[in-house]
């Protein structure tokens, strides 16, 4: 192992590595502050090149790598084990933007741009990037890439893998693959590109993509609607699909725990109605040039009695407001404490009965646990979260926590979903993996990883 560190401090650089232990600290906590890891060195390749040669130089001394993007994923997928022996590879200095092109609508970015960085490029060229999430200003589009990120546009423009023209990526052996080409039509052969999509750094080290940009959609119209029923929320979405047709850009849907929290742990939060409702949904629309469209779509619907109440930003600072409410979910649900995490998509069509069902099934496993609901709606894509009574034993709390998960997944494996809708499996969901995607699917996952991976050094422990 030492004479590994040498070469790769050697590769990478002075002022590219840190072996200090307190230095190393944020990089080896996960987000949530609930698994550790070690490593003997960090390093921060800054070209193709170094993360190619870093790779060569472990793969030749049979040393494991974790590829670490903005350390915002939620399933410790980029934090090393406890081991001590897997080097931890930084994405954040292979930051360049290679080259923006408004005519042909894409982008060429490095792994480690930081996503709000990229959103602001391509508006700087009057076009648009679509992909937005709360950990937008620390989040790499690697680690977008990586984890098939979601958030709050997917209605209208897709998850991370809809917006990949092309892609870079070191392979396990140090081979560089590129695939930088920027078409929306390429049938030569297999869609090698996908196949890094959404797998965690466990077969190969995305190093750049060449990305979809869109026609900027102007100024948006942003409302906060207020519901009595969570399943009103699908009947609400086809009701001004009718009106809207595509032009939702996000559809959000809140409960009113969750805000609670908001307003309780993150300073200046305000909803801006007088009273509190249930349920809430937050929608952006492509309808500024012509603002009585969303005005009449909620006309109808509240005519429907699909929404009880509705406040329409007049301004951008409005709009900044609202979307800074639903931005701050997960730092308030942070400073709660910790509580089980559920990550889950199901069709559409089945939502309304799942929320009845699920809530049911609550009530019945631990009636003094609450739900923490929140999601995407117009994804089939809810955070169905859960806490439990603060005065639990750690013995208890586990206990109840295994009982409670596994009864939620069942249930959405039963209705035609999955446990893992946009933040995928790391570490900590991998037993879930074997159980609900067993058999033909895991197995086929299994020898495309050994095929691509065959010493297991790609961030092993980490999806199967
Ligand atoms: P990391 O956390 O650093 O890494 C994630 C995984 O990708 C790890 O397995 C890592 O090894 C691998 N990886 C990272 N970079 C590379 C690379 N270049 N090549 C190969 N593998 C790599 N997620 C959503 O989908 N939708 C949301 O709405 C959403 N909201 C969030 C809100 C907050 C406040 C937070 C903290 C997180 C949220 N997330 C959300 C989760 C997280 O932001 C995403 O998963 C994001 O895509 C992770 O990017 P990252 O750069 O932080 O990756
Ligand atoms: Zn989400």
């Amino acid at each position: 192992m030492t004479a590994l560190i040498d070469q790769l401090k050697a590769i990478v650089g002075p002022g590219a590595w840190k072996t200090d232990p307190t230095e190393l600290q944020p990089y080896l906590t996960e987000w949530r502050g609930l698994v550790f890891g070690k490593t003997p060195i960090l390093v921060a390749p800054k070209s193709t090149d170094e993360v190619s040669e870093v790779v060569r130089a472990c793969a030749a001394a049979g040393v494991a790598i974790v590829p670490q993007g903005g350390n915002t994923g939620l399933c410790a997928g980029a934090v090393p084990d406890d081991s001590g022996e897997q080097v931890l590879m930084s994405m954040a200095r292979l930051n360049q933007i290679r080259d923006v092109d408004p005519l042909n609508f894409s982008m060429a970015a490095e792994a480690g741009c930081v996503l709000a960085d990229l959103q602001a490029a391509a508006r700087a060229v009057d076009r648009y990037f679509p992909l937005s999430l709360g950990a937008e200003g620390s989040c790499q589009i690697g680690g977008n890439l990586a984890t098939n990120a979601g958030g709050v546009n997917v209605i209208r423009y897709g998850t991370a893998r809809a917006l990949v023209l092309g892609l870079e990526v070191v392979l396990a052996d140090g081979t560089v693959l590129d695939g930088m080409r920027s078409l929306r039509k390429d049938t030569a052969g297999y869609d090698l590109k996908q196949l890094f999509v959404g797998s965690e750094g466990t077969l190969g080290i995305i190093t750049a993509a060449t990305l979809r940009l869109f026609p900027d959609p102007g100024e948006t119209a942003t409302a906060l609607l207020a519901l009595s029923k969570s399943g009103d929320a699908v009947r609400l979405l086809a009701n001004l699909r009718a009106s809207l047709a595509d032009r939702i850009e996000a559809f959000e849907l809140v409960s009113a725990r969750i805000f609670d929290l908001v307003e309780t742990y993150i300073p200046g939060a305000r909803l801006p109605f007088d009273e509190t409702y249930p349920w809430y949904i937050l929608i952006e629309t492509a309808t500024a040039s012509d603002p009585e469209l969303l005005e009449n779509a909620l006309t109808i619907a509240a005519d429907e009695a699909l929404i009880l109440d509705a406040v329409i930003a007049k301004n951008t600072a409005e709009a900044d407001n609202l979307w800074r409410l639903r931005h701050s979910i997960s730092e308030a649900e942070r400073h709660d404490g910790t509580g089980l995490k559920h990550d889950i998509s199901i069709p559409i069509g089945n939502m309304q009965e799942f929320l009845a069902r699920g809530e049911a099934l609550l009530a019945r496993l631990t009636p003094e646990a609450n739900l923490l609901v929140f999601g995407h709606v117009g994804d089939g894509n809810l955070h169905y979260n859960v806490t439990l009574p603060r005065e639990m034993t750690p013995d208890a709390e586990r206990a109840a926590g295994a009982l409670i998960t596994a009864a939620i997944y069942d249930l959405v494996a039963e209705m035609g979903g999955s446990f893992s809708a946009e933040h995928g499996v790391g570490s900590s969901k991998r037993s879930f993996l074997e159980k609900y995607r067993g058999g033909a699917e895991i197995d086929l996952m299994r020898r495309l990883k050994k095929a691509l991976d065959p010493q297991n050094i790609l961030n092993p422990g980490k999806v199967i």
